[in-house]
């Protein structure tokens, strides 16, 4: 029998109603004839919970028992969902992480998955016509047996290694949205459902920020080739849309020359004045930075003036900014400048699209209309198929829109 993997996230088993009508979406599939394993997520707003308890209790807290704490969650929506499934008729079970085992790594917090064995899954397939609930964001570390979860909206990336583990004709990743939008609906109103997006313009999306798929899950899904769809579990469950297909772009027909408008206020910028401006000074920034495990995403050096000194500014996730400015601090003499200055009101706005490749002044247009919206960038970065523009949060809906306009994406 053909099999199936259908995640739902958060909102889509925020209750016990939310979660039977998830349970019509799977005997709907029982039923058409597949094999199915349904991936979930915590009721919505649990993991939040989760996490500020074991910030509460520590806020130096020891990663592993943040793993314990906050894995909790999934256990807790797989059980009730193989009960609401056995209610209505069909065989169904729960499995943790570690029963399957999900193997991965031991970063905890944000392990990577190395290894899943779908052995016990196609066996309650194949001898008990059974339903695998499988607990999304968990894993289990091969030498220590510890539970890892695999960083935050996780259970997508949890669905796609699963879907490859096993086989299965596609992974159905069922949301509070209908698909993939050229932009985030909740704040352009007029963004567009895209029917298919290519898996490298997805990867591009979700790192930019989009958040609706995890970055790891789209890259599971381009290396082994796993059709994937998002698509909405506030559908009737007797009545169903296909969603949004992350797939090849050779088998989509009409390209774009700009896909997707992203955004991510997960941005910190940090300038150093008057550096000197000698060889060997880049290095001795970005190598202590890169040795705490700091990602530097957009770098600008200015061209000094006085041939002596210069300033340079890149950007940090937000939530490393604090360290990274304590590890230039503790460097500030190898690295000689001036003054360290530094800003989270920054956001950063990114447009997507394949058809970039091919165009010439994608990007131009847009600092032109941006600027005519007084606007100002703080930083650009570019690359094959994306530009990225650093601007103050106060102006992200605006940029967006913007763009998203500019570039013809608004719905008629
Ligand atoms: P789940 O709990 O089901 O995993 P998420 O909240 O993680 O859901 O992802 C769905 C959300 O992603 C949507 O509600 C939407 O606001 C947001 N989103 C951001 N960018 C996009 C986009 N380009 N297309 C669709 N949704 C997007
Ligand atoms: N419950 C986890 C989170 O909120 C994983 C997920 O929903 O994908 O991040
Ligand atoms: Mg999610």
């Amino acid at each position: 029998m053909p099999r199936l993997v259908m995640k739902f996230g958060g909102t889509s088993v925020a209750n016990v109603e939310r979660i039977r009508n998830v349970a019509r979406h799977v005997k709907r599939e029982v039923e058409a004839g597949y094999d199915v394993a349904v991936v979930v997520s915590a009721m919505a707003g649990k993991t939040n919970e989760l996490v500020g308890w074991v910030k509460e209790a520590n806020a130096l807290y020891d990663g592993k028992e943040y793993d314990v704490v906050v894995a909790s969650g999934e256990q807790v929506t797989s059980g009730l969902l193989a009960i609401a499934l056995q209610e209505m008729g069909l065989k169904a079970r729960s499995w943790q992480g570690w029963q399957i085992p999900i193997m991965t790594s031991d970063a905890h917090g944000s392990a990577r998955i190395a290894d899943i064995d779908g052995s016990g899954i196609s066996e309650g397939f194949e001898r008990h016509k059974e339903v695998a609930v499988v607990s999304g964001f968990q894993g289990v570390h091969k030498e220590t047996g510890r539970i890892t979860t695999l960083g935050r909206g996780g259970s997508d990336t949890s669905a796609v290694a699963l879907a490859a583990a096993i086989r299965a004709e596609r992974c159905d990743i069922y949301t509070d949205v209908d698909g993939v939008y050229t932009t985030d609906p909740r704040i352009v109103p007029k963004a567009q459902r895209l029917d298919k997006v290519s898996y490298e313009e997805m990867l591009e999306m979700a790192s930019l920020g989009a958040k609706v798929l995890q970055v790891r899950s789209v890259e599971l899904a381009m290396m082994y080739r796993v059709p994937t769809y998002v698509r909405s579990s506030f559908d009737d469950p007797a009545d169903p849309k296909l969603g949004t297909l992350i797939c090849d772009e050779e088998d989509i027909m009409e390209q774009q020359v700009v896909t997707g408008i992203a955004y991510s206020r997960d941005e910190a910028q940090i300038t150093l004045r008057n550096v000197a401006d000698k060889p060997g000074i880049a290095a001795s920034i970005f190598v202590p930075l890169a040795e705490a495990n700091i990602n530097v995403d957009m770098i600008i050096q200015v061209v000094s003036d006085d041939t002596t000194t210069t300033d340079l500014t890149f950007t940090v996730p937000s939530a490393e900014y604090e360290r990274a400015c304590a590890v230039l601090n503790a460097h500030k003499n190898e690295i000689e400048f001036r003054d360290l200055q530094g800003a989270t009101d920054v956001v950063k706005v990114s447009a997507i699209g394949v058809g970039m490749r091919s165009h010439a002044g994608v990007a131009a247009k847009a600092f032109k209309a941006l600027a005519e919206k007084g606007i100002n960038i703080r930083a650009i970065t570019t690359s094959e198929i994306k530009f990225s523009v650093l601007i103050d949060s106060a102006y992200t809906e605006l940029a967006v829109r913007t763009l998203h306009s500019l570039y013809g994406l608004d719905k008629a």
